[in-house]
C-alpha cells in the first residue's frame, strides 16, 4: 500500500469531517477511544454553560428551565437509533453495572423456577460478573437456590438449551474484540423461554446494532467509551416495551416514582421506561454525554461501522506486510464481520511495547496479562493515522527499544 492510498482512503471517507468535532492533542494518535473516549468540543462548551450559567446562575431553576429533570429520557433517547431502538426504550443513568443489577434482578422476578440460574461467559467482563455474583449471593442468603453458570463461548447454545434463567452476555468481548451473533444467540434463548441481557458497551457508537429487530429484552451500554461521553459519563440501559408493564427492579428510588415531587411514603413505578431511574442524575457529566451525541447526528450506523472495520483491516494488513511482526499473535477474530472496533495482539512483551507505544504518541491499552488493544473509533481517526500507528509499531518491535527498564514501570490504571 502507497501513501498516495491511504490518502485516497482519507479522501474518500464520508466520515472525514468528523474529525473537528474532537478536541484531540497534537503528535497523538488515539487508539483508546474504546476505553475512554476522547473530549469533543461540544461538551466542552455544554459542560462550561452548564456549570457558568445554568448552575451559576438559574440555580435550582434549573431543573425546570434547562430541563435537567428530563435529561436521563432525552439523553436515552438519542442513543435509541445508535442501537436499533424506538422510542421509550432507552434511559441514561447510573453505571452500566449498576443498571446491570438492576435489570438482572427484573429479569428474575416473576420467574416460575425454583432455581434462579444466570448463564454468562467465563470471560465476560469482570464487573458484569462480579454484579451477578453478589446478586446470586444476595439470594443464597435468602434461601432461594441460584447459580451462576459460566461456559465458554463455543458452549453456549449447549448451555442455553439447558434453560436457565436469564442469559447474559457481552456483545463484543473486550479482550478479543470477538462480537456475538445477537440475532441468533437471542432467538435460540427465546427458545427456551429464556429472557436475554446484552451488555453493548463495547458496540455502541461503533457497531451496526438491531435491538428491537432482535427481539432483545434486555440491554445495557457504556456511555465513555465510543460514546465520547467523558470520564465516568453515565451509562444506559434498554428494556423492550413489551416488558415494562410488568417490569419490576429492585433500587426503586425518588426518580423512578410515579410523582417524586408528592413525597409519597410508598413507592409507586413510573410507568414505561423511566422506573429504571433510581437517584438524582449527574448532570454535569449527562450535560457532557448529551453534547457528545450530537456528533454522531446524520450518521448510520453502518457508516460508522463500515470506516471502522476499514481501518482495522488497513492496521492489520500494513502490520503483517513485514514478517518482524511475527512475534505479535493476533487474538482478534481475522474475519472482520466476527471483531468488534478493536484488534488485540498478544505478546511476552505486552506491557512495555504499549508503553514504548504510548510514549511514541501512538495511544493504545494493556490488559492483563499479555494484550496489546487498539481501539479503532469510526468518528475521529483517519486512515492516515492508523498507518503511521502501524509503521511506529513495526518500528518498535523491530528495533526493540520497549526492552528498556523505563516502559516496565506500571502505574494503577493499565
Ligand atoms: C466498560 C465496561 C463496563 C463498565 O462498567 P461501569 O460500571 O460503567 O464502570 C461494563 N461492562 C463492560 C462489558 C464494559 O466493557
Amino acid at each position: 500500500m502507497t501513501e498516495d492510498d491511504i490518502i485516497k482512503f482519507d479522501t474518500a471517507d464520508p466520515l472525514a469531517a468528523h474529525r473537528r468535532y474532537f478536541e484531540l492533542p497534537a503528535n497523538t494518535i488515539y487508539l483508546n477511544g474504546n476505553s475512554l473516549g476522547p473530549l469533543t468540543t461540544a461538551s466542552k462548551y455544554r459542560v462550561r454553560e452548564v456549570v457558568e450559567s445554568q448552575w451559576g446562575n438559574d440555580l435550582i431553576s434549573s431543573w425546570n428551565k434547562h430541563q435537567w429533570i428530563d435529561l436521563p429520557l432525552t439523553v436515552g433517547e438519542k442513543i435509541a437509533p445508535l442501537i436499533g431502538a424506538a422510542p421509550g426504550q432507552v434511559l441514561c443513568c447510573d453505571s452500566v453495572s449498576v443498571n446491570l443489577f438492576k435489570l438482572l434482578a427484573a429479569a428474575l422476578t416473576n420467574r416460575a423456577s425454583k432455581r434462579t440460574v444466570i448463564l454468562s461467559q467465563q470471560d465476560n467482563f469482570p464487573s458484569d460478573l462480579y454484579i451477578a455474583e453478589g446478586l446470586i449471593n444476595l439470594l443464597q442468603e435468602h434461601g432461594i437456590s441460584a447459580e451462576l453458570r459460566l461456559v465458554a463461548a463455543e458452549n453456549l447454545e449447549e448451555g442455553i438449551a439447558q434453560s436457565p434463567d436469564v442469559l447474559l452476555l457481552t456483545h463484543v468481548n473486550f479482550r478479543t474484540g470477538a462480537v456475538h451473533d445477537m440475532q441468533r444467540l437471542t432467538a435460540r434463548a427465546h427458545d427456551h423461554d429464556v429472557p436475554v441481557i446484552w451488555d453493548l458497551s463495547h458496540s455502541a457508537g461503533a457497531m451496526e446494532l438491531a435491538l428491537d429487530d432482535c427481539q432483545v429484552d434486555f440491554a445495557v451500554g457504556c456511555g465513555y467509551k465510543f460514546l465520547n461521553g467523558g470520564p465516568g459519563a453515565p451509562a444506559f440501559l434498554y428494556v423492550a416495551s413489551r416488558l415494562q408493564a410488568e417490569l419490576q427492579q429492585p433500587l426503586q428510588g425518588w426518580m423512578g416514582h410515579k410523582q417524586p415531587f408528592a413525597f409519597e411514603p410508598k413507592y409507586v413505578p413510573d410507568a414505561g421506561i423511566n422506573q429504571l431511574q433510581t437517584g438524582t442524575p449527574g448532570i454535569l457529566s449527562m450535560s457532557a454525554l448529551d453534547a457528545a451525541l450530537s456528533c454522531f447526528e446524520g450518521l448510520t450506523t453502518t457508516q460508522l461501522r463500515e470506516k471502522s472495520l476499514a481501518l482495522s483491516t488497513m492496521f492489520l494488513s500494513l502490520l503483517e506486510e513485514d514478517l518482524t511482526c511475527e512475534s505479535l499473535t493476533l487474538v482478534s477474530p481475522r474475519e472482520p464481520e466476527q471483531r468488534g472496533a478493536q484488534l488485540s495482539f498478544s505478546h511476552d512483551d505486552a506491557f512495555p511495547i504499549s508503553q514504548a507505544l504510548i510514549e511514541a504518541g501512538v495511544i493504545v491499552d494493556f490488559r492483563a496479562p499479555d494484550l496489546i488493544r487498539l481501539g479503532f473509533s469510526p468518528l475521529f481517526l483517519s486512515f492516515n493515522e492508523v498507518a503511521k500507528s502501524a509503521a511506529i509499531l513495526r518500528q518498535i518491535l523491530t528495533e526493540g527499544q520497549f526492552r528498556q527498564e523505563r516502559f516496565s514501570v506500571r502505574a494503577k490504571v493499565t
